[in-house]
């Protein structure tokens, strides 16, 4: 049975699929204006573990995966500029070409951190007319209102407004200055369609519709993304804890506010990745972290993601570059089990009681609300257990990254590949040595390499380090 917390009934539920068998995911996804930090990837991750572990329990799943590029302001209180517009200042492009370009990265970086693709991939602005449809709903049964600077939900018009909140009494903008649009009515009203400001910068991209010529709010672009792919109900809807409050709040109003039901049946939320001593990272003082980052440091992207795998999801989590570097000794030894497993192995060998119950404890772990830390304590306790054959943890280590996405099948290259710190600096030695060409100091730092069980051939690209 797969347990999953729900933050709208706010405690752990088995999971029931609206269709036997199938389970349909909404996550809302990047702002394609900047590349997406490891903050970000660390809730992309949750919701990449809850899919496998979805799949591990037999369910096909659905999942769709938006692209938000339009709509979504610098603040979230509907007064910010459009993140994208922005942006295209920044780089000096297009709107367009600054979507695409940062749609590309997001695609290479959840690549490097081995993401099951989503099913479906929907861009906000390919859904505009179906997004003025759903207003035009919402204005027919009175729950919309038109002021100078764009169209809004009336919060006061829905009994049921701010059922996610973990306080239902919880006013989130109670005691808060907020900067308001003049003429909105409630402090938690939000804007469904903004009109294209009169002054500042033309915007380069908005849509003509039935109150003025503008482009739609961040909120309204969610639900009918969802909606369109899953339909409504649909199971589960994630993302991280940043988006409980106002975000996810304002999707489920409208739906309620449209549909008159409930937008999907199970709400999870990831909590943050915060650096040392809770400072959140932040682009403007120069503390985000990227995959890219970590690739630049010749570290394994997937050391991350073990890195993640150590903490529940719906704990906070700190980085560190030292606890990364811990992450990857870590993988290097599990690759290094594994492909000692894999060598010792033979085949037709029975699975047996104790193999079994090391898969129980796995699966209760993982559906006990993905706890991925108890399933990765569980993969050591195989590999350390000297009642199990070579096979038997082959095949069990095997199976559980299924839902770890480590990449253990391709362990053989990844753990070739890694050059080991001490080895690196060697080769910086002996690449100065040639370069002051003191052949004789040269050779004597690759008898310091070999004594490593390490080699170094001069390739006219340069030195190659491999494996003796
Ligand atoms: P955004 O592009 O700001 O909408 O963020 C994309 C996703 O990353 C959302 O689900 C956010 O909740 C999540 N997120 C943003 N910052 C962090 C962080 N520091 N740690 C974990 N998740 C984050
Ligand atoms: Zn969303």
């Amino acid at each position: 049975m797969l347990k999953l917390y729900n933050t709208l009934t706010r405690k752990k539920e088995e999971f029931k699929p609206i269709e036997a068998g199938k389970a349909g995911i909404y996550t809302c996804g990047p702002t394609v204006y900047w590349y997406a930090h490891i903050g970000n990837m660390r809730t992309y991750l949750f919701e990449d573990f809850l899919k496998r572990i979805l799949r591990y329990n037999g369910y096909q799943v659905k999942h769709v995966m938006n692209l938000t590029d339009v709509g979504h302001l610098t603040s979230d209180e509907d007064t910010g500029e459009d993140k994208l517009e922005k942006g295209a200042r920044r780089d000096n492009k297009t709107v367009w070409e600054v979507a695409d370009f940062y749609t590309q990265a997001f695609k290479r970086d959840l690549n490097l951190l081995n993401f099951q693709e989503p099913e479906v991939w929907i861009k906000a602005t390919d859904t505009i007319n179906e997004q003025i449809e759903l207003i035009k709903v919402m204005e027919q049964k009175g729950f919309v209102y038109v002021i100078s600077d764009g169209v809004y939900f009336d919060t006061s018009k829905l009994s049921s407004y701010g059922k996610l909140w973990p306080n239902k009494k919880m006013d989130i903008r109670a005691g808060v200055r907020v900067e308001m649009a003049e003429g909105k009515k409630n402090p938690t009203d939000f804007a469904l369609w903004k009109f294209s400001p009169k002054e500042g910068p033309k915007r380069q991209m908005e849509w003509d519709s039935p109150w003025g010529v503008g482009f739609p709010g961040w909120h309204t672009e969610c639900v009918v993304m969802s909606i369109k792919n899953l339909g409504v109900p649909f199971d589960i809807h994630c993302g991280g804890i940043d988006h409980i409050l106002i975000h996810h709040t304002n999707e489920i109003a409208q739906a309620e506010a449209a549909y008159g039901k409930d937008m999907c049946n199970y709400w999870m939320h990831g909590d943050f990745l915060i650096l040392k001593d809770d400072v959140k990272m932040a682009k403007s003082d120069g503390t985000v972290v990227l995959v890219e980052d970590i690739v630049n440091k010749n570290m394994n992207p997937l050391a991350y993601r073990y890195l993640v795998m150590g903490v529940h999801y719906r704990k906070k989590m700190e980085f560190s570059w030292e606890s990364l570097q811990s992450a990857q000794t870590g993988l290097n030894n599990l690759y290094e089990k594994f492909l000692e497993f894999k060598e010792n192995k033979k085949i037709g060998v029975p699975f047996g009681k104790k193999a079994e119950q090391h898969k129980n404890k796995f699966t209760e772990a993982i559906n006990d609300d993905l706890n991925i830390p108890q399933a990765l304590a569980s993969a050591w306790e195989v590999v350390k257990d000297k009642e199990l054959s070579s096979s038997e943890k082959y095949y069990l280590l095997l199976d559980f990254d299924k839902v770890f996405g480590l990449g253990l099948d391709k362990a053989e290259r990844k753990a070739k590949e890694e050059i080991p710190e001490n080895i690196k600096k060697l080769l910086e030695e002996r690449q100065t040595a040639r370069q002051n060409k003191d052949w004789a100091k040269s050779d004597e730092i690759r008898k310091q390499i070999q004594s490593f069980g390490w080699d170094v051939e001069d390739t006219p690209e340069g030195q190659k380090a491999k494996k003796l």
